[in-house]
């Protein structure tokens, strides 16, 4: 999931500023599991936009911000509120945001940062485990990535800075590429380490991107 995170209110006022009537925009896939932007997050806001002076002229949760189509039918579907504000504030992804601007000629406000790829843990807590280079190293490393999980992205790791296990940038994560030796020992694999990996390719990270699938 596109892990999403508010920015503080102060911010979104400033953006806000020149208008006084917002239409807010929620999504009920991924910002609402991060809590950035799900029902209660877009209730939250029109509290906070009400006693900061903005007249809040409606509101929606759209069930997947990213596609954009649908976002734009469900905007068509509160034509009246939205055409009667000034900004639609968006509390979603950078790929939401950009749905609903494509689908409005009204100014868009972003409402969150949309910080990284994240698994979830457990309830609120996410981890980037990977960063969509585009060429998949993890037949190698033992389902461990090193492009994202090493501190500096290194494909054939461990740097000379690892001290007993643990990363010399971030002393509280264990060095990836420890991980990756006792996957690949556990697995009998760690003959694999012996071949060097050739350098990444960013062709492969060329941006922006797209797929268009065969039917
Ligand atoms: S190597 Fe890492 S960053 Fe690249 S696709 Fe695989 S998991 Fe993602
Ligand atoms: S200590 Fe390990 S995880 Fe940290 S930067 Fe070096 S190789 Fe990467």
């Amino acid at each position: 999931m596109i892990v999403s995170t508010q920015k503080n209110i102060d911010q979104i006022l400033t953006a806000l500023d020149g208008g006084s009537r917002v239409f807010i925009v929620g999504c009920a896939k991924c910002a609402t599991v991060c809590k950035s932007g799900g029902e209660e997050e877009v209730f939250g806001m029109q509290e906070e936009l009400t006693v900061a002076g903005k007249e809040v002229t409606g509101t929606i949760v759209i069930d997947e911000a990213c596609h954009i189509l649908r976002t734009g039918r469900d905007l068509r579907s509160r034509r009246e509120q939205v055409d009667l504000a000034d900004f639609l504030l968006v509390l979603s992804c950078g790929a939401g945001i950009q749905s609903v601007a494509e689908a409005c000629d009204k100014k868009v406000v972003a409402g969150t940062d949309s910080r990284f790829l994240g698994n979830i843990r457990r309830f609120g807590q996410f981890e980037q485990r990977c960063s969509l280079c585009g060429d998949c190293r993890l037949n190698e490393t033992g389902g461990v990535c090193p492009v994202t999980v090493c501190a500096k992205g290194l494909l054939n790791g461990p740097c000379g800075g690892m001290q007993d296990g643990s990363c010399e940038v971030e002393t509280d994560n264990r060095c990836a590429w420890v991980t990756i030796y006792e996957r690949l020992e556990r697995q009998q694999r760690s003959g694999q380490l012996d071949i060097a990996t050739p350098a990444r390719d960013y062709i492969h990270e060329a941006h922006p991107g797209s797929l268009k699938l065969e039917k």
